[in-house]
């Protein structure tokens, strides 16, 4: 039923790079065998699932939707992918992201744009935005997304959809093609919120292939599935409410925060203050590690290489001039210029020393509040083409999800309602470290 929904939605949506009927037929067999002889039995066996196309899968084409790697095969699955085969999911495809997830809107992918489920004539949102609209257009039943300033939480927003980034280190970075290191994470993207709690333990776990990741005590989020507030200390940030905000979701995310007080939640308001720095931090500090990681693509090793060249380093300059997009090139100009001698002070390490204060702020945040709720985007989703020629706006569009990644924490967003053009409105939820289950229990309840 997925793969024939896909087949159908396709034209309109593209949400994949990759739809793969045979490989998903093959899996769903062996999957069955494993059901019948009682060897499967947790809630994703025979699940169809759909994967971001950043995530390796050994064999299979992982573009990060860019020229550079669009012949690029794998030899190795990606730890969070493989987790999920383990829980007996079947992967049925690829989905369309922002080239190397820079981007906001799914436009910067060399696959062309996707489009909103909800209204094709806007964005998904991103980069994210193929996994989130073929949850949202029943493309598949749930999908691996990545996060690094927002890529799970905004596009959920737009589409309708659940999203959640964990705590840094708590799904596997192994096999993601890397953006910006310190603050990529892997997460669920799922149609309601007891999907999305057993997508992450699904794919959660301690991997000492990725040495920032992180062994923790509880992998049952599931059993955070509880329909009561009681007792949350929920505050709302002024910062998050103020100017630039569509009323729209103003509107529908404080209609949320009642429905969380009249189930037993106390509701608040308080400052935020610092995340007014979290842009230009987050747009330094992340350009800067892409900069970095994405040196390896030189023509060399992976991918695409330009046809005709003279010598080493026209190949390199030809192959990248033609492998990458303006985004990725903008963002590699941006970062070695921050890494630069005689910069580096003045930017990476100010932006530095930025995200350390920002945490601290969420820190003593979360010694009084048990959840950060607000919007995840000031606006509903733009239209096509409206955004791309303006990066700076669209950066500014990342100011309520950025921080969170800097911090190092988890964020969910919630759809809580739909503006007058039809289009959905979400809520963020943002815990303290290690503090999923808080989330996934009060979106439950709002649920
Ligand atoms: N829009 C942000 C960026 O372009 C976030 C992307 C992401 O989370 N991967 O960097």
């Amino acid at each position: 039923a997925a793969i024939d929904r896909a087949k159908e939605a396709e034209p309109a949506i593209n949400s994949y790079v990759t739809l793969d009927e045979e490989g998903a037929f093959a899996q769903a067999e062996e999957i069955q065998k494993k059901i019948d002889a009682g060897e499967l039995t947790g809630p994703l066996a025979g699940v169809p699932v759909a994967v971001k196309d950043n995530m390796c899968i050994r064999g299979q084409l992982t573009t990060c939707s860019s020229k550079i790697l669009s012949n690029f095969k794998p030899t190795y699955t990606a730890e969070a992918v493989e987790n999920l085969k383990n829980a007996g999911a079947v992967i049925i495809g690829k989905t369309n992201m922002d080239e190397f997830a820079m981007g906001s809107t799914t436009e910067t992918s060399w696959y062309g744009p996707t489009k909103n489920p909800h209204n094709t004539a806007h964005v998904p949102g991103g980069s994210s935005g193929g996994s989130c609209a073929a949850v949202a257009a029943g493309e598949c039943f749930g999908a691996l997304g990545s996060d690094t300033g927002g890529s799970i939480r905004q596009p959920s927003s737009f589409c309708g959809v659940v999203g959640l980034k964990p705590t840094y280190g708590t799904v596997s970075r192994y096999g993601l093609i890397a953006y910006g290191s310190s603050l990529d994470q892997i997460g669920p993207v799922a149609k309601d919120v007891s999907d999305c709690a057993a997508f992450l333990e699904a794919i959660a776990s301690h991997d000492p292939k990725d040495s920032t990741s992180i062994d923790r005590d509880d992998y049952d989020f599931t059993s955070a599935l509880e329909n009561n507030a009681k007792g949350l200390k929920i505050g709302i940030p002024k910062d998050y409410m103020g100017d630039g905000l569509d009323p729209e979701v103003r509107q529908a995310v404080l209609r949320a925060a009642k429905v969380l007080e009249e189930n037993g939640a106390v509701v608040e308001t308080f400052d935020l203050g610092l995340v007014k720095y979290a842009i230009p931090a987050y747009y330094t500090i992340a350009s800067a590690e892409a900069s970095s990681n994405l040196e390896r693509f030189d023509g060399v090793k992976y991918g695409y290489r330009t046809e005709e060249y003279e010598g080493l380093h026209n190949m390199y300059k030809k192959t990248r001039s033609e492998g990458f997009g303006p985004e990725v090139k903008r963002r590699i100009m941006l970062g070695s210029f921050v890494l630069s001698s005689g910069y580096y002070d003045a930017y990476y390490l100010k932006a530095l020393r930025t995200k350390a204060l920002i945490k601290k702020e969420f820190d003593k945040a979360f010694e009084y509040y048990d959840i950060i709720l607000g919007p995840a985007a000031p606006t509903t989703a733009p239209e096509l083409g409206k955004s791309l020629n303006d990066p700076l706006k669209m950066y500014l569009g990342d100011i309520y999800t950025i921080s969170v990644n800097l911090a190092g924490l988890p964020g969910m967003t919630v759809p809580v309602g739909k503006d007058k053009n039809g289009l959905p409105i979400g809520m963020q939820l943002i815990g303290n470290a290690f503090e999923e289950k808080t989330l996934i229990r009060a979106a439950y309840t709002y649920e």
